[in-house]
């Protein structure tokens, strides 16, 4: 946790939190902090700035908070994604939230398994949580926002062309020829596919409405991995 991000139920005076649960256990047991220290704190969609540790008991820690600074920028990438395996979701969504990504579309393909859509992974409270912990190791105070796409084809066709529009769009496909661009000058959109990968007609309905499908080279790449690679080379 490189920022402990605090909600407004955290305030118990107009510059005090009390924290409880996993965030004072976190800071008890992995930072082992005592009364006096301090740790960089944030306020959701707020500044940032730092909290000095005024007591603690096994499960609870007050701290009084400074905010001085502004979030970091946001990343001018919207990630278009195909329902990953429940896995590979939680970790996903936590590393794309820690690079800065605000606009998270998860969506269906042919290649996505059904049940994948049953996980309880899903709800509300375990995305809440995971973009809660990319924002703790990103030191970012804006939360993402995620939007869940059970149909593919009204997807790309109703909504999507708006989405990509004034930006580049980018399917990210290892078999496509053209590499993906390094380093691109205005905001991107940026599709990924599933694990077994897109399939022809889904990169054509992509490519009707504007997307280029790119590579990162012959390596099969786990979608995490890509989703970063793709960053790291854009950016
Ligand atoms: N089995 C699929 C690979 C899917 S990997 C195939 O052989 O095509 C899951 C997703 O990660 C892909 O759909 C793509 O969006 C992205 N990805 C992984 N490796 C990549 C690479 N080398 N180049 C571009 N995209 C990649």
């Amino acid at each position: 946790m490189n920022l402990v991000l605090l909600f407004e139920e955290d305030f118990v005076g107009p510059d005090r939190v009390m924290l409880r649960g996993r965030r004072a256990r976190h800071v008890i047991d992995v930072h082992r902090v005592s009364a006096g220290d301090e740790l960089t704190v944030g306020v959701a969609g707020g500044g940032i700035g730092r909290g000095v540790v005024i007591r603690l008991d096994a499960e609870a820690v007050e701290m009084s908070v400074s905010l001085d600074r502004d979030p970091p920028l946001p990343l001018p990438l919207t990630l278009v994604l195909a329902l990953p395996r429940p896995k590979v979701l939680n970790r996903v969504v936590a590393a794309a939230t820690s690079m800065g990504i605000k606009q998270l579309y998860l969506v269906n393909a042919w290649r996505v398994e059904k049940s994948y859509w049953h996980s309880p992974r899903l709800s509300e409270d375990n995305l809440l949580l995971q973009r809660i912990l990319g924002l703790e190791q990103g030191r970012d105070t804006i939360l993402p926002r995620i939007e869940l796409r059970r149909l593919f084809r009204p997807f790309v066709e109703n909504e999507l062309p708006a989405i990509v529009s004034g930006t580049r769009a980018l399917v990210a496909h290892p078999p496509a020829p053209a590499p993906a661009p390094r380093t691109v000058p205005g905001p991107v959109t940026l599709a990924i596919g599933p694990e077994g990968g897109f399939i022809d007609a889904e990169i054509a309905s992509l490519e009707r409405i504007g997307f280029e499908p790119v590579s990162l080279g012959e390596r099969v790449l786990r979608v995490e991995t890509a989703v970063a690679a793709m960053v790291g080379r854009l950016f």
